[in-house]
């Protein structure tokens, strides 16, 4: 589990917190959404997360470790992987193979383990083809697979994706994100999805709303979509689908496709 206890998070030079009074349980195999506005402290919350930025006050637990106990870090970095928005600022090797290859290497794991866990990873982002391809030539979207293999590969506990398939058209995000599900499926893995796209984060099993460093709101996206008068104090809207739907409901015309998942959200 990942305990975040009266977190407080000031960036150096500020006065207004970033994070204020951020308690927060995530649970092994959980898929939690994290929305809100921009600058509502979200990627501020993802970093606290493995440790990359540590509370001014209260801590953070990454199954029972303290982010904050340098000992431990390299243990919670391996648990909490992170993908983040710019995929070229987490590739680093000449090949993917070798990109995915590297954080392995550091980790100091015998050749063979290194290429069973490769070869396992760039499978399960579909890039098992472009093994020996060097990064740069990579679309867009592969590139955020790549990210993404590396980080799997170090078998993380826990994946953090903030705002990691924000680039991509919706397509590929649709992909990406499937893949990630099935990976929570098989592996068991716990999904922390940090994004402003509403149509992502009603797909989880509890979302939570940002708004001005603190939690405005959390629960069931079930729940929230009854309740738009919360969306609108947090400056988000319904997602497009459900507002669509319910405009469409109004003009009396009933849907053809999927009535049941629509009508239920809605
Ligand atoms: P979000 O991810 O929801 O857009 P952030 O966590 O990036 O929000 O930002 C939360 C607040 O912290 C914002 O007010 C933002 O301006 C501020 N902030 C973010 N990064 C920095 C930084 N490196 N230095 C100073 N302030 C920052």
């Amino acid at each position: 589990m990942i305990a975040i206890q009266g977190a407080t998070y000031i960036y150096p030079g500020s006065t207004v917190p970033a994070l204020e009074k951020i308690d927060l349980a995530i649970e092994p195999g959980e898929f939690l959404a994290i929305t809100g506005p921009n600058g509502s402290g979200k990627s501020t919350l993802a970093r606290l997360l493995n440790g990359l930025l540590r509370p001014r006050q209260g801590r953070v637990l990454v199954d029972g470790m303290d982010t904050g106990d340098d000992t431990a870090l390299i243990t919670i970095r391996r648990r909490v992987g992170m993908v983040f928005q710019d995929p070229d600022n987490q590739l680093v090797a000449a090949t993917v193979a070798e990109d995915v290859a590297f954080g392995l290497e550091n980790l100091g794991l015998p050749p063979a383990e290194i290429e069973k866990r490769v070869d396992l990873a760039l499978r399960s982002v579909g890039l098992e083809d472009l093994a020996a391809r060097p990064p740069h030539l990579l679309s867009g979207g592969q590139k955020q697979r790549l990210a993404l293999a590396g980080v799997l590969a170090m078998e993380p506990r826990y994946l953090v994706l903030d705002e990691a398939t924000a680039m991509l058209d919706p397509v590929a995000r649709e992909e990406i994100l499937e893949q990630v599900l099935r990976l929570r499926q098989e592996q068991g893995i716990a999904i922390i999805l940090i994004t402003h796209l509403m149509e992502e984060a009603v797909r989880a099993d509890r979302m939570l709303i940002m708004k001005s460093g603190r939690i405005f709101w959390q629960g069931s996206p079930r729940e929230l979509s009854y309740q738009e008068r919360i969306l609108a104090a947090a400056g988000l809207r319904l997602p497009a689908v459900i507002a669509l739907a319910k405009s469409l409901r109004q003009g009396g015309i009933k849907l053809a496709t999927n009535p049941v998942c629509v009508e239920e959200l809605a």
